[in-house]
């Protein structure tokens, strides 16, 4: 069998296959074996065979979800980390101190607690902007050496404009990275707007079944390649090859998931904001949604996170979240299971009270991944919980 070409084929195609051949193992197996390997034998002192010496350096396994990840994003290479955090704390890395970063204001709250309470110690300096805002693009600072921006965000579900935003960053000679999380490749590819990187917590959608951590750093321009890798290997922040052969079994199935969690998602929205009982309810895909004509020009359908407020604050959402029964209370996202949380106590707990405040993370904010199950289900279940409080 010849090995396909993957780069003719449409997505849903390309996921299946991105990253391995079967030709590329003396067995033609189907997925890529789990090399558990600290270590490989060499014929001579310093002559390794096929360049494999060590698995933080190299890792069949983990080479085959890195290339499919590349490939997937439209990027030159791929690099995979224990850890979403792992992978944004080694671009990091890559900086100096000095450098400035100018990031969105409304960021996943551990991004927000590694750059202030660590990065921040090391000498980058952080300024934050409503990414959101297209008057934000009209000037950066002239030494900005890194944007950095969630786009939707989490939690609030607000779009920064991507070819914006990235035509900026290169205006001014920065580099400019996208945490693609939220959308996913099936969504939105921004190293195709001229994104310099993306990055993943493989953790949610990209693995997909919570069963497992992970982190991804796809980069736009191959010159950047040998230092990313470099840093990658230098700080031993690799995943191991069974979290890499479990997050490419769940890439697989990505855009067949993506497809379910985004029809479910729009009708729990819409279920939501007709619900008297809810006083917002934020999506990108409803006509409400203030960048609802961005979304439709820059993503393909609108993501499986959903976020709504009650009137009366915290309790009544308390209240809700816990007579939730489909609905399972729990950080994460991206999963085929429902979940739901209440990121002021629970995933925005880092953030501090008065900045939460600030951008619009109400205490009662309540945020849904919406999953794979039946969208009936899911409805029914909102439905009793919103009728006991
Ligand atoms: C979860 C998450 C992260 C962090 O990833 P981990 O895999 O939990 O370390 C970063 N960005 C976004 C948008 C996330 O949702």
């Amino acid at each position: 069998m010849l090995a396909m070409n993957t780069q003719d084929h449409d997505f849903g195609t390309r996921v299946v296959h991105a990253g391995w051949h079967a030709d590329d193992d003396p067995t033609g197996a189907v997925m890529p074996p789990i090399y558990m390997t600290s270590t490989y034998v060499q014929d001579a002192p310093g002559e390794p065979r096929n360049g494999f010496e060590y698995s933080r350096t190299q890792n069949v396994t983990r080479f085959a979800l890195q290339d499919a990840l590349a490939e997937l994003e439209g990027g030159a290479a791929g690099f995979t980390f224990t850890s979403g955090m792992a992978a944004i704390h080694t671009l990091l890395l890559t900086l100096k101190p000095g450098d400035r970063v100018v990031a969105g204001n409304d960021l996943y709250g551990g991004t927000h607690r590694l750059f202030n309470k660590i990065a921040a110690r090391f000498g980058l300096i952080f300024e934050y902007v409503d990414a959101a805002n297209e008057a934000t693009w009209q000037d950066l600072p002239a030494d900005t050496r890194l944007v950095y921006v969630e786009t939707p965000s989490n939690p609030l579900l607000k779009l920064t404009p991507l070819k914006m935003s990235i035509d900026a960053a290169h205006k001014v000679g920065a580099e400019i990275a996208v945490d693609n999380t939220f959308a996913t490749p099936y969504l939105q590819q921004p190293i195709a707007l001229g994104a310099d990187y993306v990055i993943h917590s493989t953790t949610k959608y990209v693995a997909g079944h919570s069963d497992v951590v992970g982190g991804a750093l796809i980069i736009r321009d191959e010159a950047r390649k040998e230092d990313i890798w470099f840093h990658q290997n230098s700080a031993g922040t690799v995943n191991s090859p069974f979290d890499a052969f479990l997050t490419l079994r769940g890439l697989r199935t990505l855009e067949v998931r993506m497809e379910r969690h985004c029809n479910n998602a729009q009708a729990v929205a819409d279920f939501l904001e007709a619900h008297p009982k809810v006083s917002k309810t934020i999506y990108p895909g409803l006509a409400s949604h203030p960048q609802h004509e961005l979304a439709k020009q820059q993503m393909n359908a609108f993501g499986g996170m959903v976020c709504f407020e009650l009137p009366g604050g915290e309790q009544p959402a308390r209240d809700l979240v816990c007579a939730l029964k489909v609905f399972a209370l729990a950080e994460s996202l991206g999963g085929v299971e429902s979940l739901v949380e209440l990121p002021a106590p629970m995933t925005h707990a880092s953030v501090p009270p008065e900045t939460r405040r600030e951008i619009g993370i109400e205490d009662g904010l309540v945020r849904l991944s919406v999953g794979i199950e039946s969208a009936a289900d899911l409805i029914a279940d909102l439905e009793q919980a919103l009728a006991k409080i």
